[in-house]
C-alpha cells in the first residue's frame, strides 16, 4: 500500500476520482455540479471503504469581515494574498466522509439536503453514483446543528432522509439547542438571526426524534471504528471523529477549521459562527497541536476537496500549514 503524508504506519490507502456525467462538457460559469469536475473521491481506511463526496460549495461575500479579532485582519489578508487565494470573499468546501463496511454504511453530516441552488445538496446525487441509495445508509453522525451539517437528514416533505439510519449527536448539543432559553454571549453571530436559528434547529431535533441517539465524547462505536471526540466550541456540543481500522487512522476535524489557511496560519483566529470563540480557539489549539505532534491524517468538512491532509506546525511558532493529501486514481 502507498504510504502518503510520510505518516509511519498510519497513511491512508491510495484512493480514485469518480467524475461528473457531463465529463467533457462545456458547463456554463456556476452549474455546480453538472460541470467537468469531480466531486466524489475513493479511498480506503485500513479495510474499509471511504468516500469523500462534495455536497458543494459556499463563497461567503462578508470576506474577512467575518472574521476575528478584528484588528488582525489585515495580517489575514497577507496570508490569504500569499498564498494565492481571494480575500474579497471566503471560499468553503462542504465535503461529506461516507464510510462502508460489509452492510453498515456510515455518512458523516449529511449537507444541505435537496435545495433549489446549483452549488448545494450534492450529496444525494453522489451516493447513488457509488450505488449506494438513501435507504442503504444505516448511520449518520451529526457533528453539530447548522443547516450545512443538518438540513441533509430531512427530505423536502419533511420526511426522514435517511429512513434506515441512526443518527448519532452528542447529548450536549441536542440539549443546548432542546432548552427554553440561550446563553449567546460568546458568539458574534448576528443577534437578530439567533432565534430563527434555534427555531430551526428545534424543528430538526423534533423531526428526527426517532432517529437521533446520543452519542458522548468518549464513545467507541462499531467495534472501535468510530471514537466521537470533543470538538466543543463551534456549537455547544460540537464533535470530532476518529475512524480507526486495520492500523491505519482518520480524524475528522469537522468544523475546526473553516478555511484551510486561516486558522491553521493562527489557531486565534476566528469565525464570527462560533458559538463561544474562546472555548473554540482551545479547542482547536490542542487538536492541531495533537494532530501536528501525532501526525496524525486528518478531514476536514470545510478545507478544499476532498479534504484529506495533516497538520505540520510551521517552525516553533503556534502556527501550522494544513499539508493537503495528494489525490491518487489508482
Ligand atoms: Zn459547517
Amino acid at each position: 500500500m502507498l504510504k502518503t503524508l510520510g505518516v509511519a504506519g498510519a497513511a491512508l490507502g491510495t484512493g480514485s476520482v469518480i467524475s461528473s456525467p457531463s465529463l467533457g462538457a462545456k458547463a456554463p460559469k456556476g452549474s455546480g455540479k453538472n460541470n467537468q469536475n469531480p466531486w466524489i473521491y475513493a479511498f480506503t481506511i485500513g479495510d474499509v471503504e471511504a468516500w469523500s463526496i462534495s455536497d458543494g460549495f459556499l463563497d461567503i461575500g462578508q470576506g474577512l469581515n467575518l472574521m476575528y479579532p478584528e484588528s488582525e485582519r489585515g495580517e489575514m489578508k497577507k496570508a490569504l494574498e500569499e498564498r494565492f487565494e481571494p480575500t474579497s470573499s471566503l471560499q468553503m468546501y462542504i465535503n461529506i466522509l461516507v464510510l462502508r463496511r460489509d452492510k453498515e454504511v456510515i455518512i458523516f453530516d449529511a449537507g444541505f439536503g435537496i435545495v433549489d441552488h446549483p452549488d448545494r445538496g450534492w450529496l444525494i446525487e453522489g451516493l447513488e453514483r457509488i450505488g449506494i441509495k438513501r435507504a442503504d445508509v444505516t448511520a449518520a453522525f451529526l457533528s453539530h446543528t447548522h443547516g450545512d451539517h443538518m438540513a441533509g437528514f430531512i427530505a423536502p416533505d419533511e420526511t426522514p432522509m435517511f429512513p434506515n439510519a441512526a443518527i448519532y449527536s452528542t447529548p450536549e448539543e441536542r440539549s443546548f439547542w432542546m432548552q427554553k432559553t440561550h446563553d449567546f454571549s460568546r458568539t458574534k453571530r448576528d443577534r437578530k438571526a439567533l432565534d430563527r436559528m434555534v427555531e430551526v434547529a428545534q424543528k430538526r431535533f423534533e423531526l428526527l426524534a426517532s432517529q437521533i441517539q446520543p452519542s458522548p465524547t468518549g464513545s467507541e462505536m462499531f467495534g472501535g471504528l468510530v471514537t466521537v471526540e470533543d470538538g466543543f466550541g463551534h456549537s455547544p456540543g460540537h464533535a470530532m471523529y476518529r475512524i480507526s481500522s486495520a492500523g491505519e487512522t482518520l480524524l475528522n476535524i469537522t468544523d475546526i477549521a473553516h478555511s484551510d489557511i486561516l486558522m491553521f496560519r493562527n489557531p486565534k483566529w476566528v469565525i464570527g459562527w462560533d458559538h463561544d470563540m474562546g472555548q473554540a480557539v482551545e479547542t482547536r489549539r490542542r487538536v492541531f497541536k495533537q494532530a501536528a505532534l501525532q501526525r496524525t491524517p486528518c478531514f476536514g468538512f470545510h478545507v478544499p476537496w476532498p479534504g484529506l491532509g495533516g497538520i505540520v506546525q510551521r517552525g516553533s511558532e503556534e502556527s501550522y500549514d494544513w499539508a493537503p493529501r495528494r489525490l491518487f486514481w489508482g
